[in-house]
């Protein structure tokens, strides 16, 4: 599953962190997730709390933000906001638009003790 190998790598990035920044515990987790990056915000919550059960991070709230998608036209190189991945341009209605944003899984920001 997509969300699943996500967590995972979300608690290796969170176990780096905790090192070079030297928290212990994580209580809050705030995820931005593209609305082009097809992540079910409920199946990416079911997998957080599975992946990060017995880790520093067991425990937290994961709050998902949702981030537009937007596209770059390399026709009249105009950006678009899409819902999905192959949306043609706004202004001039051009099909093979660049995914500038939205297309990925970030962590945004963290709340540690
Ligand atoms: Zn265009």
């Amino acid at each position: 599953m997509h969300e699943l190998s996500l967590a995972e790598d979300m608690l290796e990035m969170i176990v780096q962190r905790s090192q070079d920044d030297g928290f212990e515990r994580v209580t809050k987790v705030w995820l931005e997730v593209g609305m082009l990056s097809h992540v079910e915000a409920d199946a990416m919550i079911f997998c957080f709390d599975a992946v990060m059960s017995g880790t520093l991070v067991e425990g937290a709230t994961l709050e998902i933000l949702p981030t537009q998608g937007i596209g770059e036209c390399q026709q009249c190189q105009q950006t678009t906001q899409i819902e999905h991945l192959y949306d043609p341009c706004e202004h001039c209605g051009e099909f093979g638009l660049k995914i500038v944003q939205g297309d990925h899984v970030n962590i945004k920001s963290l709340a540690v003790v």
